[in-house]
């Protein structure tokens, strides 16, 4: 599906008012074009896209919804975004987010909060923290959007707005542009209306790059999908066949107080019913990976954004006249004032966690385990982790010489994406007598089922489990409540994307 340029300028006009998905939008006369020298492979011809505001664009601010960066334009695109001009892809407009990727339900931007568009009466969250690229393509300003997932900003807002939603495996998309929140988790992901389109923009934009240090080199691409052909699920047989699909459900995803989506049973017995197989998993480190990724996060956080202090980076505010501050001051001062308050907590927390007293408590043991998540999930998958296979030394091919897989493995996890609906936006008087504060807590647990794959790394993507699917249930005639998009999260092992990719496409 491709956007006609006048259909999405229409649809921008009259809705962004109220929902506040973009931040930016195109001039008219822009030259929104291929970038570079003309379209290689257009394959992606006409396709309109919103980006992330946290990822360079060079003809239009990148603000990372911060006050700090407000007038910021860089003379540069990302590399996603350069790739994705150079296939075809126009960029409609600059999506709104949570300051700098931090939160969970977009209410922490300088531009104010963006509003679902499911039903924007309602006036409930699109999730975080890209929620302006959710709601964008959920809106029909655009066909796909970018936005980073560092700890679930994709899948959740996905999620919440009723749209696919893909993080990568890490290292797959070119980070190169991407501004920076917590360096070992971040990834560039795709929000579109289909798994097909997710994959097609994904198709693009998973290319090795050498301007990104953490790049998954070619050679380890390679030997992931070869692992992958080896010794997982080939695919569809004839008429949707699922045959020999392992679909590992991890009980830790279903904790007795959440009541699994509606219509996940119904999804559940149609896998069954093509001759996919469920295995009941277990995953016992899920229950530390929330609290370890709010420190891991902070504590890059801490270090990633040190460069903002507005003298290198950011809009300088000078001290009041007449007042003598040392430098250190005079960074402060534009921090205190230009930086919101979920962003410096962020960074208190961190350095915290950094600090000589708290290192060994807070900062080691989060890795620990950081490492136990990991293994949990090799420990499942009939995959290997290629990241993890043996030294070239002791094998005679180190691309295709895969250890052996691990039976009986699964070859995909699934999982309800969010614990509930789109959560209500705050109101007004919430945010101003800070009652939405004390409920901050709350707010991290709305990633509780998000961060174990962002640990790990893993592929993942959100589809729609939509009430009304044609999957059926006979409690989706529950109006209110119910109606709210729920979605369902397809992960796999790394470098498994495609894979991914396959299982998602029959479970849409
Ligand atoms: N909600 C999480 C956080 O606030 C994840 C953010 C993200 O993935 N960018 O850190």
């Amino acid at each position: 599906r491709v956007l006609a340029a006048e259909s999405w300028r229409a649809a921008v006009e009259s809705r962004n008012k109220c929902i506040n998905a973009l931040i930016a939008v195109a001039p008219n006369t822009s030259t929104h074009g291929p970038s570079t020298s003309q379209t290689k492979s257009a394959k992606l011809e006409g396709l309109s896209l919103a980006v992330k505001d946290n990822i360079a664009t060079r003809d239009l601010r990148t603000t990372c919804a911060s006050r700090l960066l407000s007038d910021y334009t860089p003379p540069f695109d990302a590399t996603a975004v350069r790739l994705l001009r150079d296939a075809g892809a126009s960029v409609i407009g600059k999506a709104n987010c949570d300051e700098f990727g931090m939160g969970s339900l977009n209410t922490h931007s300088a531009f104010g909060p963006v509003v679902n568009p499911y039903d924007p009466n309602a006036r409930r969250s699109a999730g975080g923290s890209s929620g302006g690229s959710a709601a964008a393509v959920a809106a029909g300003f655009c066909d796909a959007a970018l936005g980073t997932d560092t700890g679930g900003s994709v899948r959740l807002p996905a999620s919440y707005c009723g749209v696919v939603g893909f993080k990568p495996s890490y290292g797959i998309i070119s980070r190169w542009g991407v501004v920076s929140f917590a360096d070992s988790l971040d990834c560039v992901g795709v929000l579109t209306h289909t798994v097909k389109g997710a994959q097609a923009v994904f198709d693009v934009i998973a290319q090795h790059d050498p301007r990104d240090p953490t790049a998954a080199p070619t050679h380890v691409r390679k030997r992931a999908s070869a692992a992958v052909r080896k010794h997982a699920w080939g695919g569809e047989h004839t008429d949707g066949d699922l045959k020999g699909l392992r679909i590992g459900i991890p009980q830790e995803y279903f904790p007795a107080e959440l009541s699994p989506p509606p219509g996940l049973h119904t999804l559940l017995s149609h896998l069954q019913s093509h001759g996919a197989s469920l295995v009941p998993v277990s995953l016992p480190a899920t229950r530390a990976a929330l609290s370890a990724y709010y420190v891991l996060a902070s504590a890059e956080a801490s270090s990633d954004l040190a460069r903002f202090d507005g003298v290198r980076y950011g809009q300088h505010v000078p001290p009041a006249p007449g007042t003598t501050a040392s430098t250190a001051d005079v960074y402060a001062h534009t921090r205190s004032v230009m930086l919101g308050r979920e962003v410096r907590k962020r960074i208190l927390l961190g350095s915290f966690a950094l600090s000589a007293g708290a290192f060994d408590n807070y900062y080691l043991q989060a890795q620990r385990v950081r490492s136990r998540v990991r293994s949990d999930f090799d420990a499942v998958f009939r995959v290997p982790n290629a990241l993890r296979a043996p030294p070239a030394a002791s094998t005679s091919n180190p691309i295709t010489d895969i250890v052996a897989p691990n039976e009986p493995g699964v070859d995909v996890l699934l999982h309800p994406s969010a614990i509930g609906p789109a959560p209500p936006l705050p109101s007004l008087e919430e945010t101003e007598t800070g009652k939405e504060r004390e409920e901050s807590l709350d707010t991290y647990l709305q990633d509780v089922l998000t961060v174990p794959a962002s640990l790990a790394g893993l592929p993942a993507l959100s589809v729609p489990l939509n009430p009304r699917s044609p999957h059926g249930d006979e409690t989706n005639s529950d109006i209110g409540e119910g109606e709210w998009p729920v979605g369902v999260s397809v992960v796999g092992q790394w470098g498994a994307d495609e894979l991914v990719f396959r299982v998602g496409k029959v479970v849409e």
